[in-house]
């Protein structure tokens, strides 16, 4: 069984759709996948509907944005009652502030390069959230990039010259509001320092106190050289080892399906948990 547990749609920043991010599961050969967007549910109701058709069963999440100590820390929440009122305000809350810091970025770039707001939202099209990747992708519709990897390099990644914070909630309470749903909480990418900065390998023992379930130890962008070290930390904490692609369609070149979580996982990923996955 390959499930591929962590991937965007165009409801956050992917450029493919639920249905077409469906149909590339099959295609991959995939059972199922973890439909993960950042900080919505928006696209789950238009994966669901796609999962007796392509025999591919649905587990539905989201990537919540949450900070450590002024250290961006990516928050999978999986199976959790959707109708969960802090899981909603959080939702509510980061779609303004994620509006709010973009365009505060935009005015900044607007100094050095012509682009407006009218341009982000031209890229954001239906997508419920707004990340760096619409503003990427609408400075590589202007020219001033070839494509997001390169826009992120040279002008958004965090240091960089155009690189705004958003408001985010502390880590550990979003993993506590997750557990209280009735979901199961997984660190996404925990060692990528190349993305933002990695938090110190302690928090792994906090986030464990306060209810994680797994850590991504199999994910395209997590830096080798820390993988032994946080296996061995994982293991001694009884995390479980979750495996994704974090897949975002054309925008990354990270492949649907190159990494999945094993069968026993998923088993305990889904024991007590308010949502069931959806199978054919
Ligand atoms: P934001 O939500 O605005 O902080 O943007 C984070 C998103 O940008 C994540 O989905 C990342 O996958 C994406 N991202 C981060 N770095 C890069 C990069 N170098 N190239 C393409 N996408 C990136
Ligand atoms: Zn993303
Ligand atoms: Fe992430
Ligand atoms: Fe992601």
């Amino acid at each position: 069984m390959r499930v591929d547990t962590h991937t965007h749609s165009t409801a956050s920043d992917s450029t493919v759709s639920p249905t077409a991010l469906m149909d590339e599961a099959r295609a991959a050969g995939l059972d199922g996948i973890g439909l993960t967007d950042h900080d919505t549910m928006a696209g789950w109701d238009e994966a669901a509907a796609m999962v007796a058709q392509t025999g591919v069963a649905l587990i539905r999440g989201v990537e919540f944005s949450t900070r450590y100590h002024g250290i961006t820390v990516h928050m999978l929440g999986y199976l959790f009652d959707p109708s969960d009122i802090r899981i909603r305000e959080h939702i509510a809350k980061m779609r303004t502030a994620r509006v709010d810091r973009a365009r505060a970025m935009v005015e900044r770039i607007s100094a050095d390069f012509p682009l407006t707001w009218a341009d982000v939202e031209e890229q954001i099209g239906d997508a419920q959230v707004v990340g760096r990747p619409h503003i990427a992708d609408a400075m590589v519709a202007k020219g001033f990039a070839a494509d997001r990897s390169e826009a992120f390099e040279r002008f958004l990644k965090p240091g960089g010259p155009y690189f705004i914070h958003y408001y985010a909630p502390e880590t550990t309470d979003v993993i506590g509001w997750i557990n209280d749903a009735h979901g199961k909480a997984v660190f996404a990418h925990p060692v990528a320092p190349q993305r933002s900065r990695m938090v110190p390998f302690t928090a792994l023992d906090e986030f464990a106190a306060a209810g994680l379930f797994g850590v991504e130890i199999d994910h395209p962008e997590n830096d080798g050289r820390y993988i032994p070290e946080l296996t061995a930390r994982v293991q001694r904490l009884g995390l479980a080892r979750f495996g994704a692609s974090d897949y975002h369609g054309a925008g990354k070149p990270n492949r649907l399906g190159e990494y999945v979580t094993a069968p026993e996982i998923l088993e305990d990923l889904v024991a007590g948990t308010y949502l069931e996955v959806l199978h054919e």
